[in-house]
């Protein structure tokens, strides 16, 4: 063991927490532990049974600094990072996967990514209200036509005179409504201002021509979130409600991915490891031909497996998020390699949960029916696995180099 200049060893490196590298990232880890323990599970059953978003629980997130996790301290918020983000998502969806996706699109899709685009005048008339939860907040991509082929958007913004003036419309969006009759409070919505030209705009509720469409009812999964079209009929709004410069927000769309993705393989993280501790802890008490079915080698190999490929997962999440600079785009690759990778391994060991649980998995009351369904959303949402695919396929035919 030698020293360095500074007093510290060659061999500190070892104490290094790979998911809490830091105090405050370990006093994050106590917080959530508690939240979701006492406010979060209790809860989660019934909304997502009443398809319900449960907009107290959001407000207390608030209180606890969740909602401006990823905004400086000097803007009013938490001033923490990519780690912190991984270890608040996968917290939430250890017990409410659909109130976790919520949680996800306001204080990522809407919030880290304005506070990175939007001017200092912008910041200050909305971080407070969504930094407390006053405000609901989401991200307007997908469209009834586009969705992967996010380029092609149909959706428009043309300024006329001091005016934005937006028709079009767009689909899935998570907090789009509130519950079945209100619109969620603000979004940050993508439209075309010529050709190759993708501009970011504000929208607040009450917007003259901004309007909720079809609420989209009985989704397989994540129930207690509310997904909706969104309607923009002549929409018009002040022309300084464009975010950043006009045509410049591919940088900000592509950006903006990479805290997603990394952020929905947390909660996919987080759905795995509620099936596994599900799973081991009913394969103790089970007993069939008078052993614990732990004892069965097809059961140790659902369980196994499932351990295996949830701690690759952990560790591969993790690093990714250690090396996520919000400020900066460039990892795309591992955005999308642990998404990938991590909602598969979510899907199957929410699967072999129930397998292990025979009937009883397939009934509610053992949670992991309810995972099984939200895990799916998590190859769809956010970018397809065939996105994914994708784009790793491009990004290392460009750059062998990333392979390592
Ligand atoms: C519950 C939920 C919440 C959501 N929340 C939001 C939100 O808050 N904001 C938002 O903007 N969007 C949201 N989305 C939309 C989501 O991001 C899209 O559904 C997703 O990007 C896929 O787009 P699509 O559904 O139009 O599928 P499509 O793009 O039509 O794809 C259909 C199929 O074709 C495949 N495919 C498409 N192109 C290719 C290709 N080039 N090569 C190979 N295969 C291809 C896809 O992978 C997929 O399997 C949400 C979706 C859901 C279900």
């Amino acid at each position: 063991m030698s020293s360095t200049p500074n007093g510290s060893t060659s061999d500190d490196w070892r104490s290094m927490d790979l998911f809490a590298p830091t105090e405050e990232h370990r006093m994050l880890h106590a917080t959530m532990r508690d939240f979701v323990a006492n406010e979060v599970e209790p809860q989660a059953a019934a909304f997502n049974r009443d398809e319900t978003f449960n907009q107290p629980l959001f407000r207390r997130a608030g209180e606890l600094g969740l909602l401006g996790l990823t905004v400086s301290a000097d803007d009013g918020g938490t001033g923490l990072d990519a780690i912190a983000s991984v270890i608040v998502c996968e917290s939430l969806s250890t017990a409410d996967p659909g109130f976790a996706l919520a949680y996800l699109a306001h204080t990522f899709l809407f919030v880290n990514n304005f506070y990175h685009n939007a001017s200092a005048a912008q910041h200050k008339a909305v971080l407070p209200r969504v930094i407390s939860g006053e405000w609901v907040g989401g991200m307007c991509m997908t469209e009834p036509a586009v969705g992967t082929d996010v380029l092609g958007m149909q959706t428009s913004a043309r300024r006329q005179g001091d005016h934005y003036i937006i028709n079009g419309r767009k689909t899935f969006i998570t907090n789009g409504a509130l519950d079945d009759h209100t619109l969620g409070d603000v979004f940050l919505v993508y439209a075309s201002t010529g050709e190759r030209s993708i501009s970011t705009f504000l929208v607040e509720k009450g917007d003259v021509g901004f309007s909720v469409g079809q609420k989209l009812k009985e989704k397989l999964g994540m129930r207690a979130s509310m997904t909706a079209e969104l309607v923009f009929d002549d929409c018009q709004i002040s022309a300084d409600r464009l975010i950043g410069e006009e045509g410049q927000s591919t940088i900000h769309m592509m950006r903006n991915l990479e805290i997603e993705r990394v952020t929905l393989a947390a909660m996919s993280l987080g759905i795995a490891e509620r099936c596994l501790r599900v799973m081991v802890e009913y394969a103790n008490d089970r007993k069939t031909f008078g052993v614990p079915i732990r004892e069965h080698g097809q059961i140790q190999r659902y369980i196994g497996e499932s351990y295996a490929e949830y701690k690759a997962t952990k560790c591969y999440l993790y690093e990714t998020a250690r090396r996520l600079d919000l400020s900066t785009s460039g990892n795309r690759v591992d955005a999308d390699g642990v998404k990938l990778f991590a909602s598969r391994v979510a899907k199957d060991i929410a699967d072999r949960a129930i397998q292990v649980l025979g009937g009883y998995g397939y009934m509610g009351e053992y949670v992991v029916e309810r995972l099984w369904r939200d895990a799916k959303l998590l190859e769809i949402g956010g970018g397809t696995i065939e996105a994914h695919q994708k784009n790793i396929t491009k990004d290392l035919s460009r750059s062998p180099e990333l392979i390592g």
